[in-house]
């Protein structure tokens, strides 16, 4: 019998699996078969406290693993497939193996979300669409890439993508931007870069195999315009990853999980949520690491209240 399994191994499953790790409860994290969540995808952290100089993410990722595995973390290195969360005994399924446990943490985090036409599934990943630049950026040297979107990803991965496209067009649906001031003024002041709004994408063209332009819409007066570009990189937002047990446990309009007043508490006792499932409004790497320890601390009351 566990006391504690985390699903998930960004900054918050892997803060909790430190917090449970030095409280001496031996966590079991199952880490994912893509491991270490979104921030394996960025480039440079510059707010992540501790880092003066800024931080590659995959390499913070690999700090905060390191650290959980330092005091007792054991991983386990596959996705969950089946999870039951009621009743005093849980069970996380990996393959055909159950693991039973008197708590768990679920830190599942969040997906990109896509623009949801058809022809974006023609193009997505390795024919023109990409949803990480960091991870597809440097395959378009000297060419002119789109990003779509108008937040600080859009806006990071933009200022990114000129290390190596000759030209980024950003195309945002509105004439303000959501990102931070900073960002918004690096994009506007980076000469690589130009802002295409209000414009959404109204199809991705190309020959079937490779992408070649977008068909753009005036999202105000319906006007369509064409811009030829090699590469387009989708970067509006993501969704909470809740499939496994949106059924089992509350969650919110937009599937985000609930938890209880000021702790991490789901709505299923001895089962507590952290990072980006159930972070409607702040998403940073911080307040996820810093839910992961509220998470791990919960999980310790709710096992010491039954003397368990
Ligand atoms: P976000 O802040 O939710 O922004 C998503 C953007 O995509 C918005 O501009 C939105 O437009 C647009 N959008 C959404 N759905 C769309 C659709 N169907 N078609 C066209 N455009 C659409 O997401 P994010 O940029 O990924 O950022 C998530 C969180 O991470 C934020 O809290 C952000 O501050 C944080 N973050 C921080 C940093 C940093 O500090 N360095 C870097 C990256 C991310 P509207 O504005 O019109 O809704």
């Amino acid at each position: 019998m566990e006391r504690v399994i985390i699903v998930g191994s960004g900054p918050a499953g892997l803060t909790a699996s430190l917090y449970a790790a030095r409280a001496d409860l031996s966590p079991l994290c199952i880490e994912g078969w893509q491991p270490l969540g979104l921030l394996m995808t960025t480039t440079e952290v510059e707010n992540f406290p501790g880092f003066p100089e800024g931080v590659m993410g995959p390499e913070l990722m690999m700090k905060m693993r390191e650290q959980a595995e330092k005091f007792g973390t054991r991983f386990i290195t596959e996705n969950a497939s089946k999870l039951e969360l009621s009743g005093e005994i849980k069970k996380v399924w990996v393959g055909e193996t159950c693991y039973e446990s008197r708590t768990v943490i679920l830190a599942t985090g969040a997906s990109s979300i896509k623009v949801g036409i058809p022809s974006e599934e023609t193009y997505l990943f390795g024919k023109g669409i990409s949803t990480c630049a960091t991870c597809d950026g440097a395959f378009y040297k000297k060419m002119t890439v789109a990003i779509i979107g108008g937040g600080d990803s859009a806006m990071e991965e933009a200022n990114f993508l000129t290390n190596f496209a000759s030209k980024v067009y950003l195309i945002h649906r509105r004439n303000e931007f959501r990102a931070s001031k900073i960002m918004v003024d690096r994009t506007k002041n980076n000469s690589k870069i130009e802002l295409v709004t209000p414009y959404v994408v109204d199809e991705f063209l190309g020959d079937g195999k490779l992408l070649n332009s977008l068909r753009l819409k005036n999202s105000q007066t319906g006007d369509l315009k064409t811009i030829e570009v090699s590469g387009a990189f989708v970067a509006i937002g993501h969704k909470p990853n809740t499939e496994l047990f949106a059924d089992q446990i509350e969650l919110d309009e937009k599937g985000y999980v609930k938890c209880q007043g000021r702790s991490q508490q789901t709505s299923l006792p001895g089962v507590m949520a952290a990072g980006d499932l159930q972070d409607t409004t702040y998403k940073q790497a911080i307040t996820s690491a810093g839910s992961g320890c509220v998470a791990a601390l919960d999980a310790q009351h709710y096992l010491e209240h039954h003397g368990w």
